[in-house]
């Protein structure tokens, strides 16, 4: 290991864009933990980036269950970087038909389960000197966005739109209440990017990371509380 010891935690970070932040933070010196909720296709994604030189591991954690939340914190010792990544995408047709239990779903992953780490985190993120959290969200979750009389009908999906417009807030209350501490939370869009869960996109998943790492590693005189895309400040 050389550089700064710091760790970072990528949820979801076994494949997509999760795998390339957790890969170009290892080029970054940071320690890497891949948090997965499989042991398998954790191990592996750790051997993948172990075979580049990265310092990676993982642990078994599925943002849904706060079992395996609390036991894959215990084990991490120090946290410098929390990326929020995992999310699921769930196929919907127009809201008046999304059965409730489509958005319980969602929400459960892509909200609750992120506040859930985000909470079980924090303790070790005071600790550090320059504590970060990035919490994936997407253009969809842009009420500017999606209120745009050219936005598609086809990408008007009540369950995932709306619990990534939730990850915003969620993310400017964290911020607000850790204001007067070093730690830093903001949203980011990666970007279409093309993976499992948008395999139509041509945005190569490294590219739609390096949005993410770019705010994994802010300064201190750096902002929190806000939503970004690659080109800087984009609409709540
Ligand atoms: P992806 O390839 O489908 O990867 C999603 C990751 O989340 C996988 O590692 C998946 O694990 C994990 N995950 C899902 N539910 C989980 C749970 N309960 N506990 C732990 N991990 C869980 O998708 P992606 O495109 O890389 O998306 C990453 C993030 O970027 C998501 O939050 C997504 O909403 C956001 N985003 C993506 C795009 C895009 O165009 N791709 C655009 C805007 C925002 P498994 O392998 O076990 O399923």
């Amino acid at each position: 290991m050389t550089g700064s010891e710091k760790v970072a935690l990528v949820s979801g970070g076994n494949k997509g864009i999760g795998f390339e932040v957790a890969r170009q933070l290892g080029q970054l010196d940071y320690r890497v933990v891949i948090a997965c909720r499989d042991e398998e296709r954790g191990r592996v994604a750790a051997d993948k980036l172990r075979s580049e030189d990265v310092e990676a591991s993982y642990v078994v954690l599925d943002v849904s269950n706060p079992d395996s939340i609390a036991t894959a914190v215990h084990k991490l010792g120090r946290l410098d970087v929390l990326i929020n990544n995992a999310g699921i995408a769930p196929a919907e047709g127009p809201p008046s038909e999304v059965p409730l239990d489509v958005l319980r779903q969602t929400y459960e992953t892509n909200v609750f389960g992120l506040v859930a780490v985000t909470q079980a985190v924090l303790p070790l993120l005071r600790k550090a000197d320059a504590g970060r959290i990035v919490n994936l969200s997407s253009g969809a979750g842009s009420l500017t966005v999606v209120s745009r009389p050219d936005w598609r009908p086809e990408w008007n999906g009540l369950a995932y739109n709306t619990s990534k417009s939730a990850v915003n807030a969620v993310t400017v209350a964290f911020a607000t209440e850790l204001r007067d501490t070093p730690i830093k939370v903001n949203a980011v869009n990666p970007g279409y990017t093309k993976t499992d869960m948008s395999p139509g996109a041509n945005r190569p998943a490294a590219d739609g990371a390096a949005v993410v790492v770019h705010y994994a590693v802010l300064p201190a005189n750096g902002p929190t509380g806000g939503f970004f895309d690659e080109n800087g400040p984009i609409p709540w």
